[in-house]
């Protein structure tokens, strides 16, 4: 493992740092309008020098760099308040997907926009009976002429309620086993018998939705990739999904010390009370190993090489940090902590916020239970989980009924 920038990174990460320092414009987004505006020109902004996305090709209006120079920049973008969230989906796992099954003129028309911000796009995977086993949707596809008929829901669709266009995974065939009988298209979220329907979240936000699908026709020429073989093109959209391994930040170790520095509780600060002192050691050990696996995954990328299934260690126990630290703090603000409103609580609702959103991020791009089960087979080597369904024809299986 290697804590250092090699002489050529040490260059690129003080150019990315020059450059950040010279073009962030500071921005108070007082609306969703706002904020969405100011993310698209700073994305068109990244765009036109090269740091929208640094891995893809250049003729593509990538960087044409390394996925290195990538955690770099990432780093030191997270230093600054900036919005990028909004084409995180699109840029980091939807277009990469058209970008390697589509043909030429559907890419010269849709990459552009959607690396420069101008157009947003959705992962439409997950349905009521299928999130972890995303095999086992129902949504179907019906070939009618030169079209497809769809019909069916999706779930937790994050951002389709602002996005233009969606890569959707549909069942195509029901008579092989559920892996073999999918395929996956690309469509406009405009299309019509498309209803989008934002889920309300506990912290007041919506930010995923469920989609409905009602006779929707898209033509077959949006297809990705061959008729039931969706599976391998969703393999790819997954692969591709952004490398969590940048700035971190948030509601960690350190800041819920300065919380205890100033939390009265019982007899003193919260920081002398004997339990919550074990705890705070408990989160800073935790807190050494994540850096130190990450640093792990960083140094792979620097030589080249692809990091292994245990980065996934890294995304269970900072979720369940996040969760449990959030908890503590806002238990420790006793009546105080219910106040979510950035404007009244101390440290602008950071601890409000983390305990109302670490509970999504224990289940989103894969569950504490599916990562814990990628460690076992993929890392420890264990027996691999049984399988009963793997060769039975989806029709047959309850979920396919
Ligand atoms: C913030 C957020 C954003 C999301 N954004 C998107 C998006 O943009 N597009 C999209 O398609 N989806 C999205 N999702 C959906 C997400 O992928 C699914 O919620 C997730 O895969 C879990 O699926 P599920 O909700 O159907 O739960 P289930 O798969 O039904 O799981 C229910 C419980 O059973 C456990 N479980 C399931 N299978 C196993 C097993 N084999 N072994 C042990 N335990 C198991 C799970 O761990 C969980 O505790 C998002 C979810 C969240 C929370």
């Amino acid at each position: 493992m290697d804590f250092n920038d090699t002489p050529e990174e040490a260059a690129y990460r003080a150019a990315a740092r020059d450059w950040l320092a010279a073009n962030v414009a500071e921005h108070k987004a007082a609306s969703h309008a706002d904020d969405m505006a100011a993310a698209r020109a700073w994305q068109a902004r990244k765009a036109a020098a090269g740091y929208a996305q640094i891995t893809w090709p250049k003729e593509w209006g990538g960087g044409g760099g390394t996925p290195i120079q990538s955690v770099i920049f990432g780093q030191e973008e997270a230093k600054h308040p900036v919005q990028y969230g909004y084409f995180t989906i699109g840029l980091g796992m939807c277009v990469p997907t058209v970008m390697a099954f589509a043909d030429d003129a559907t890419k010269q028309r849709f990459v552009g926009p959607a690396l420069r911000g101008e157009e947003i796009w959705s992962q439409l995977f997950s349905e009521p009976a299928g999130g972890s086993d995303v095999a086992a949707i129902r949504t179907r596809a019906v070939r009618d002429g030169d079209d497809w008929v769809v019909n069916g829901q999706k779930v937790w669709t994050s951002g389709a309620h602002y996005s233009d266009y969606g890569i959707v995974l549909v069942r195509t065939n029901t008579d092989v086993p559920k892996h073999k009988g999918l395929t996956m298209f690309w469509l406009d979220l405009r299309s019509p018998g498309v209803e989008i329907r934002p889920i309300h979240q506990m912290s007041g936000g919506s930010n995923f939705n469920e989609v409905y699908f009602t006779d929707v026709r898209i033509p077959d020429a949006q297809r990705l990739g061959r008729v039931d073989d969706g599976w391998k093109v969703a393999l790819v959209t997954l692969m591709n999904e952004r490398l969590a391994v940048g700035g971190g930040g948030g509601a960690g170790p350190k800041e819920i010390l300065k919380l205890a520095r100033e939390v009265d509780a019982g007899e003193g600060k919260l920081l002398h009370d004997p339990a919550f002192r074990q705890k705070l050691a408990d989160w800073w050990v935790q807190a050494e190993g994540l850096r130190n696996t990450r640093m792990r995954t960083i140094t792979a990328l620097s030589r080249g090489q692809t990091p292994g299934p245990e980065s996934s260690i890294g995304k269970v126990i900072a979720a369940n940090q996040l969760q449990d630290i959030g908890n503590s703090a806002v238990e420790a603000m006793d009546q105080y902590g219910i106040i979510a409103d950035p404007a009244l609580a101390p440290l602008k609702g950071l601890f409000q916020s983390a305990t109302l959103n670490a509970p999504g991020l224990r289940i989103a791009g894969g569950t504490d239970e599916i990562l814990k089960n990628i460690i076992a087979e993929r890392v420890l080597g264990l027996p691999g989980e049984i399988r009963t369904d793997k060769d039975a024809a989806f029709k047959d299986l309850a979920v396919g009924r």
